[in-house]
């Protein structure tokens, strides 16, 4: 989502980084630059809906960049922000309009936090992206909930678990995109709460699955950042306790790249997760860098495919042989190997030829809420007979 990305250009780092966690404490995403030609030479690769940009810098100035953004068709809204008089700001404002940009603001230096948080919160309701007030109220209210998505065992058919995913539906944007809104809450410290108040929806969730489907796993997806809270392992179990929830029903997923971050803190609060009975697993596999000696001194016991390279494996060969090398890779480590992104029946076939374990994807079934999603399981099982063979 571009809505939610800004581009900041000062020589100043204290401006930049200041700018930055004022940014992200609202809610965007944010990257500064402190060069003024390695921005321009970067930003025709990026998108933002607002660029902050500094009039006095070494290398191209501000209204030189403006020259620039302005023959590049910049459809970004643009802020200026200066230690010079408040005139040369004006007629700033001037130019860059009648060059036809659209201005989002003018900053005086030295910048004024409550102002410029003001800038940003307007800028933000006229793009459509939310605020972390926004994303307070919806912890607080329960507009947070969770969709779920099967994964099967690949050979037998069966449904084996499944995954729980965090929606949000604001009451004017509509569904903001997960990966958006998580990341907002890992920079402004609500990752704890959005991910207790998914988790204990999902246990929930999983407990009334035990009536249609015996022992399904439900996995939760666990940020990176709640890797270095070495209360986490006692808060997981006792949250399962006091719902009378089996660990070993719980799965914890963590991405490649996350897990690779700090590997020896990270490693301590997994095993002891590992230790009260809960699987662990690592996603988005094959996005990060992780070593073989690494993976293998994890305490690990499922690896998932990302999904970029399943989803095209039949289109690209060299994603096929990625696919492959990770699941040949899985199975000599012993690790259960996932697929997700399974959007056909033909990547199904080919994934199952290969010897991958499970998978998940739009093919199986889109992520889906409750009850919806007990009603799936309901009617996927009839459809298998395996709620014959019970008896
Ligand atoms: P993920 O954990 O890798 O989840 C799988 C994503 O792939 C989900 O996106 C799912 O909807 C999508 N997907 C599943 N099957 C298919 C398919 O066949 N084709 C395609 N194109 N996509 C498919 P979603 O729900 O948008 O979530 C995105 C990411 O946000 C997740 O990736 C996960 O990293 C993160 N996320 C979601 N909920 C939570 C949460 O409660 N906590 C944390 N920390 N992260 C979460
Ligand atoms: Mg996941
Ligand atoms: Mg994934």
């Amino acid at each position: 989502m571009t809505g939610g990305n800004i581009l900041i250009v000062d020589d100043d780092p204290r401006i930049t980084r200041l700018v930055r966690r004022v940014a992200e404490k609202v809610g965007f995403s944010a990257i500064e630059f402190n060069d003024s030609i390695k921005f321009a030479e970067a930003y025709p690769t990026l998108s933002a809906s607002l660029i902050i940009l500094d009039l006095n810098m070494p290398g191209k100035d501000g209204i030189e960049l403006l020259e620039f953004l302005a023959d590049q068709r910049c459809e970004s809204r643009v802020m200026f922000i200066s230690g010079v008089d408040r005139r040369v700001l004006g007629t700033t404002e001037q130019l860059a309009e009648s060059r036809g940009l659209k201005v989002a603001g003018m900053l005086q230096k030295p910048v004024d936090v409550a102002q410029l948080r003001n800038l940003l919160v307007d800028h933000a309701k006229t793009h459509g992206v939310p605020t972390v007030d926004d994303l307070d109220d919806a912890l607080d209210s329960g507009i947070i909930t969770v969709a779920y998505q099967a994964k099967i065992d690949i050979s037998s058919g069966l449904v084996v678990g499944a995954e729980a995913l965090a929606r949000w539906e604001h009451r004017e944007l509509g569904a903001v995109n997960p990966e958006l809104f998580v990341a907002m809450a890992e920079t402004t410290g609500r990752i704890d709460m959005l991910t207790r108040v998914v988790f204990e929806q999902a246990i929930q969730a999983a407990q009334g699955w035990s009536a249609i489907i015996p022992n399904l796993c439900v996995a939760v997806n666990l940020s990176p950042q709640l890797l270095a809270d070495m209360s986490l392992p006692d808060r997981i179990e006792k949250t399962m306790q006091d719902q009378g929830f089996p660990a070993e029903n719980l799965k914890l997923e963590i991405t490649e790249r996350g897990v690779m971050q700090d590997a020896s803190r990270s490693m301590a609060i997994l095993s002891r997760i590992r230790l009260k009975g809960a699987g662990l697993s690592i996603d988005d596999f094959g996005t990060g860098s992780s070593s073989l000696v690494q993976l293998y001194r994890m305490p690990f016991g499922e690896i998932k495919i990302d999904r970029s390279f399943v989803t095209d494996m039949l289109k690209h060969r060299e994603a096929e042989v990625i696919v492959n090398s990770i699941i040949q890779l899985g199975k000599s480590m012993n690790l259960c190997v996932v697929a997700e992104g399974v959007e056909d029946e033909a990547v199904l076939n080919a994934l199952r030829d290969m010897g991958c374990d499970q998978a998940q994807g739009y093919f199986i079934n889109k992520p889906l809420p409750e009850p919806e999603f007990s009603n799936w399981l309901r009617e996927r099982d009839w459809l298998s007979g395996r709620s014959n063979e019970n008896g």
